[in-house]
């Protein structure tokens, strides 16, 4: 999985997809492409380097999220193995929880991370969620913002895992719902901490991917919601225009800020 080869490609040239340096590609990018920060380049601004996607690995397990979902995905699997009693359900419900993921993902970006703190004389109500994806909105480079804040999931963990002991006919259906998003909440971590990163995209799918997220937060923030697709939940819900007639949004970096 690891690909140290330096990166050539500066495909990223679309309008809007990035802070200018993205755009500037590699021109020294045949060394130290494992430099995660930029290195001044002169008077076109800073230059990024590439960085590997062993390195990004790496740094993304430097964060308490992986290990957190990861523990409860490992506990779900081994607990649905020793369960057993599979049923026809227990292909149904991944499926059913896969066919959602995208509305899902949409549905909470915009009514829990986009949440306009609402003031009731002197109670706020704001969530550390909304919080903390405002400041990752300003800025999207502070690696830690780019996780899922370590209350927040916690409490979401134990939301899920009583979800899975108290909400299903049998306890066998509850784990392979708990396994099933405990997989699909790592994953989304991989990609989100992937497209904030140096990594650059090789492949169309990824590129695609990057690209709605990276117009999410540098174009337009009312509009690319999805993080692990593209072209999903955004065209079924509206919210993938054109980029090229799309206006670049004044408050991308400071939600509500109008
Ligand atoms: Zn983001
Ligand atoms: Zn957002």
């Amino acid at each position: 999985m690891t690909t140290d080869r330096p990166t050539t490609s500066s495909h990223e040239t679309t309008t809007g997809t990035g802070e200018k340096a993205e755009r500037t590609g590699s021109a020294s990018a045949e060394h130290s492409h494992r430099t995660k920060r930029s290195e001044s380049a002169g008077s076109s601004g800073r230059i990024r380097r590439s960085v590997s996607l062993g390195a990004a690995a790496r740094e993304f397990l430097r964060h308490p999220s992986p290990w957190m979902i990861g523990a409860v995905l490992i506990v779900a699997l081994v607990a649905r193995v020793l369960v057993g009693d599979w049923q026809l359900t227990d292909a149904l419900v991944p499926i059913v929880i896969l066919a959602a993921f995208p509305v899902i993902e949409w549905v909470i970006h915009v009514t829990v991370l986009h949440w306009r703190p609402k003031h009731l004389g002197p109670i706020t109500l704001d969530s550390e969620l909304a919080r903390k994806h405002r400041a990752h909105h300003t800025d999207p480079r502070d690696v830690p913002l780019i996780f899922i804040p370590p209350k927040s999931l916690l409490l979401t963990i134990v939301a899920l895992v009583a979800i899975a002991l108290l909400a299903f006919p049998r306890l066998g259906l509850g784990l392979t719902f708990l396994l099933t998003i405990t997989v699909l909440g790592l994953l989304y971590e991989w990609t989100h901490y992937l497209i904030h990163t140096d990594y650059k995209p090789k492949h169309a799918a990824y590129r695609a991917i990057w690209r709605n997220h990276r117009h999410h937060h540098y174009k337009n923030e009312h509009y690319w919601f999805t993080v692990t697709t593209t072209g999903t939940a955004d065209r079924l819900l509206g919210t993938a225009p054109d980029p090229a007639t799309t206006p670049t949004s004044p408050t991308a970096r400071n939600l509500h800020a109008h």
